[in-house]
């Protein structure tokens, strides 16, 4: 009887193991269908809003000609589209927010909480404090309340009303400044100090490891310059303004000559050379974020074929993360938290075929999207905590004052700085780059991180 009892415990313990088995593979499929459909849902967004946006510039170069043909100066049609335009910058990738979190949920996952608050949290930060530390909004409405900012912050209220399920994974928040010339205004200095990365001293910050003493030999704070916001913090389209097509950065006159054939192409209307010298806004893609995909990805990534020439851009990708916690019903086991991430990118090319981004200016050419690999899409290496904003511009002009008394307590960089200020602490370091630092490895590509290797298990 003892051995049946015991062998009925143990029968027991493999079915109830093996039910969490199945539910956490369950889970994990749910999750990998639901975030990909979400990538993919907000990509298309970037495609169709990319899309508009180069119709309305082939417009744009249709009504700067009525102008010119009618000769009265009369501009204001040009300024509405280009008004427009700078709507959609933010409208229709906070859409595709929207409808990623839709596709998500069609397929089966359900509202994160966290990331609901998270992103309630943010619009509450638009809508208080982006109207006095950005004074010049991306667009003007009239009458002028609501402005820009509570336009924006009204959309992405309206998106967490409805419960957020795919977190977006390539945020870029304004207040997000960072400045590699200053450690303390480097995001990677307090990682490297946080990790006990040692190999980032020796690359980059040597003198720093060797000289310092305390928190008075800090060079002083540069003054932070405020970005002028034009593009949506989730799923931005990174587009710039120029104010003529002899103007787009990169383009020769030949050049510009041959953007003007294909603008006459797509409007079929004649186009004179004048219409290249009238100011107007043109939407045109960011040269910084827009260049070649293949210079993106990591070295020796490995990629089952090439990355086509017209498709060798990088520019707008959406990266979405889910995270889902499964209780076991095991006894004494705790539950597992099951994270998926996925991205997607619009991909689309010009007549030739050449890259969308051939002329700079922005123009009709998306056709479809495709999942890509995370670690080829602009998501984040990881590495970055809340509070990054209160702690550069509330914190660190106290800590400067005052030294570590000045610190706030409960702030992740606050306590990496506390941490820094060890002369233990630093006297480690300084041993082990002396007796190790022939293992460094500098990291591959713009987004390794330390260590090498790929930022992501997939
Ligand atoms: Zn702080």
């Amino acid at each position: 009887m003892i051995f049946l009892i015991v062998a009925l415990v143990a029968l027991a313990f493999v079915v109830l193991w093996n039910f969490d088995l199945h539910k956490i593979l369950f889970v994990k499929l749910r999750s990998q269908n639901a975030g990909d459909a979400a990538a993919l849902a907000a990509a298309r967004w970037q495609g169709v809003t990319l899309n508009l946006i180069g119709r309305l510039n082939v417009l744009q170069a249709v009504a700067v000609m009525d102008t010119l043909t009618r000769g009265d100066g009369d501009y204001s049609e040009s300024r509405l589209i280009s008004e427009l335009q700078a709507r959609l910058c933010f409208v229709g990738p906070v859409v595709g927010l929207s409808a990623a979190q839709q596709a998500a949920k069609n397929n089966g996952a359900f509202v994160n909480s966290s990331f609901t608050a998270a992103l309630n949290s943010h619009a509450a930060a638009v809508a208080t404090t982006y109207p006095t530390r950005f004074r010049i909004p991306p667009w003007e409405n009239n009458p002028a309340t609501p402005t820009a900012w509570d336009d924006y912050a009204e959309m992405l209220f309206a998106v967490a009303g409805n419960g957020v399920a795919a977190d977006a994974d390539n945020v870029r928040r304004f207040v997000d400044y960072a400045d590699s010339g200053h450690p303390l205004l480097n995001p990677n200095f307090y990682d490297a100090v946080a990790t006990g990365d040692w190999c980032w001293f020796y690359f980059h910050a040597m003198d720093l490891l060797r000289d310092y003493r305390n928190w008075r030999d800090w060079p002083p704070l540069p003054v932070i310059v405020m970005p002028e916001p034009m593009n949506s913090e989730y799923f931005g389209l990174h587009l710039a303004k120029a104010a003529t097509l002899e103007d787009v950065p990169g383009l020769s006159r030949a050049g510009a000559r041959e953007l003007l054939g294909e603008l006459e192409r797509l409007s079929g209307r004649a186009l004179t050379q004048e219409v290249a010298r009238v100011a107007v806004d043109w939407f045109i893609y960011r040269p910084d974020a827009w260049g070649r995909w293949t210079n993106y990805i990591p070295e020796g990534f490995p990629f089952d074929g090439r990355v086509k020439a017209e498709y060798d851009y990088l520019g707008a990708d959406a990266a979405v993360r889910l995270e889902t916690r499964v209780d076991r019903v095991s006894p004494r086991s705790s539950g597992d938290d099951i994270a998926w991430t996925a991205a997607a990118k619009p991909f689309g090319f010009l007549e030739g075929p050449t890259t969308p981004t051939r002329w700079g200016l922005v123009l009709p050419a998306y056709r479809e999207v495709r999942l890509i690999p995370v670690d080829t899409s602009t998501a984040s290496a990881g590495g970055s905590h809340p509070g990054w904003a209160e702690h550069i511009y509330d914190h660190l002009p106290i800590y400067m004052e005052r030294g570590l008394s000045g610190l706030t307590p409960g702030c992740w960089y606050c306590e990496v700085l506390r941490r820094w200020e060890n002369d233990e602490f630093r006297r480690l370091g300084r041993e082990w780059i002396e007796q190790y630092s022939a293992a460094c490895r500098r990291p591959s590509g713009p987004g390794g991180g330390p260590g090498g290797g790929t930022r992501r298990g997939h």
